[in-house]
């Protein structure tokens, strides 16, 4: 398993994608993971890097940390933090959720909670479809976990929100913003997640599910 990023320290740094460009072609494009990845995620990493390093009290927070209290934070970075460092964490873990050589469905411990959840991973597939669509402008849906109370719920975020704060953890996600898809789809949003489905790296999730 690569490394999660939510255990990064400052300064902070972009692993590279966990597989090629084009492992995920057609579902995919290459040209858009180059700019997604190389571009997009790299500028929120540079610009957490930016926010946080005047502040050497918080050199040593991960970043987990610093999104579970942002209320703690000097005002001043609150908001770049929130929006860079929710931007670093989300877009690391979308992009290990996903695979060239993808499981049909989740197996274990996972998709028994889901069952549980949702009545069936059908219902699942398709309410977590209708939230992605339904999306209004820039965020994320997102799986989401409570490790207390062992609780899934399909989280809306808005921008770069993370469900950190909320004490949980995400599980599967799928970015929703124009960058994810504009580049071969435009604005046929429904397109991509349906080919976000034949991409979902099960095996990754139902890993983040038994942590
Ligand atoms: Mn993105």
């Amino acid at each position: 398993m690569s490394t999660d990023v939510s255990r990064q320290t400052y300064p902070f740094s972009l692993p590279p994608l966990p597989y090629a460009y084009e492992a995920l072609e057609p579902h995919v494009d290459a040209t858009t993971m180059r700019l997604h990845h190389d571009k997009h995620h790299q500028t929120y990493v540079t610009k957490l890097n930016e926010a946080v390093a005047t502040e050497a009290a918080l050199h040593s927070k991960t970043l987990a940390d610093l999104l579970r209290d942002l209320d703690k934070l000097p005002e001043a970075i609150r908001a770049a933090v929130r929006n860079n460092g929710g931007g670093h964490l989300l877009h690391d873990v979308f992009w290990n959720c996903m695979s060239g050589q993808p499981a049909r469905e989740p197996g274990g411990a996972l998709a028994a909670a889901i069952r549980t959840a949702f009545g069936s991973f059908a219902d699942f597939r398709k309410k977590f479809t209708d939230a992605s669509a339904k999306h209004f402008a820039s965020g994320w849906v997102t799986l989401a976990h409570d490790p207390h109370s062992g609780a899934l719920e399909i989280v809306d975020l808005k921008d770069h929100e993370t469900v950190i704060p909320r004490g949980m953890n995400h599980l599967l996600i799928l970015d929703v913003w124009e960058h994810a898809y504009y580049v071969k789809y435009q604005n046929r949003r429904p397109e991509f997640i349906e080919a976000f489905w034949n991409v979902v790296n099960w095996e990754y999730a139902e890993r983040r599910f038994g942590q």
